[in-house]
């Protein structure tokens, strides 16, 4: 007679559930494999590969996403940062303004990533014709990038209203007023003015601020390299914010391709989609 505990039909149970769950984990693995093999065979067959590419992307960098759960927009301001990150804002709270926006939306000691790494080495290939790109922080141009649509702007380019002199971002991070007047204010210190001569124009950052329309040559390259491709990888976007859904219209190639964390409605749309992580993806191609 056996001991109770050790009836051969219960033990098994477990053991079958154990070796389910291992079955369904190599199917994962084997799925995420083939996967990779289907895109490295469609980037092989491509000549004309634009990527558009949204917050996810950079957060592998280590810049939070706007959007996620855990992004900006969750976090504890006086206002949203959809308000403090708009135009009216930035005109009648320009204080307010520069103390998030160093403390938020600089991170000039993020270095690029896989994605980006490997992107710009599709570009120097001849294979890939142009980043169309929704992040500010200049990672792919970091990366090596040449063309580059920054449909948002760039945190790396700064403008004297009154002048137009250029500033670069470390300029913006590190202001505190002595490069004007000792005897700045409180106001003076924080938001950065023009130090050429005695202009003391207000300097604003080249970045798409809400209420604010994107520029249209930025725009328009990106429609035109969009449609000339032969394959349009989108990434690190869940594609509801304008303007991606809108410029994916514009492509009438023939592999479509998404890659993102999570899945989203255009999923079922593309050739193939990928629900990982974007640099891990981009690590396991041979480009
Ligand atoms: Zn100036």
């Amino acid at each position: 007679m056996q001991p109770e505990g050790l009836d051969p039909e219960a033990a098994s149970i477990p053991y079958f559930i154990i070796a389910y769950e291992e079955a369904l984990r190599m199917q994962d693995k084997q799925d995420s494999q083939s996967k990779i093999e289907q895109l490295q065979k469609i980037i092989d067959e491509s000549s004309s590969i634009v990527f558009f590419g949204g917050a996810g992307v950079s957060t592998e960098s280590g810049i939070p996403d706007f959007r996620s759960t855990s992004g900006l927009y969750h976090q504890q301001w006086a206002y949203p940062p959809e308000t403090i990150l708009s135009h009216s804002f930035f005109e009648t709270k320009t204080e307010e303004f520069y103390k998030f926006y160093r403390e938020k939306m600089l991170f000039l000691d993020a270095e690029p990533n896989a994605a980006h790494k490997a992107l710009a080495k599709l570009e120097e290939k001849g294979k890939l014709k142009a980043v169309v790109t929704q992040n500010i922080d200049g990672l792919h141009q970091k990366a090596g990038s040449k063309n580059v649509f920054e449909l948002h702007g760039s945190v790396l380019r700064n403008y004297c209203r009154k002048c137009g002199a250029f500033y670069d971002a470390e300029f913006i991070k590190n202001y505190d007023g002595s490069q004007n007047d000792g005897s700045a204010s409180n106001y003076q210190r924080t938001v950065p003015r023009c130090t050429k001569d005695s202009c003391h124009g207000l300097i604003k950052p080249d970045v798409v601020l809400y209420e604010e329309g994107l520029d249209n040559n930025v725009i328009e390259g990106a429609v035109a390299a969009i449609s000339s491709a032969d394959c349009l990888i989108i990434g690190g976007t869940s594609l509801v914010v304008y303007p991606a859904a809108g410029l994916v219209r514009y492509f009438h190639g023939k592999y479509l391709v998404l890659i993102n964390k999570s899945s989203t409605s255009y999923d079922a749309s593309a050739d193939l989609s990928i629900n990982e992580p974007i640099g891990e993806v981009f690590s396991k191609l041979k480009i």
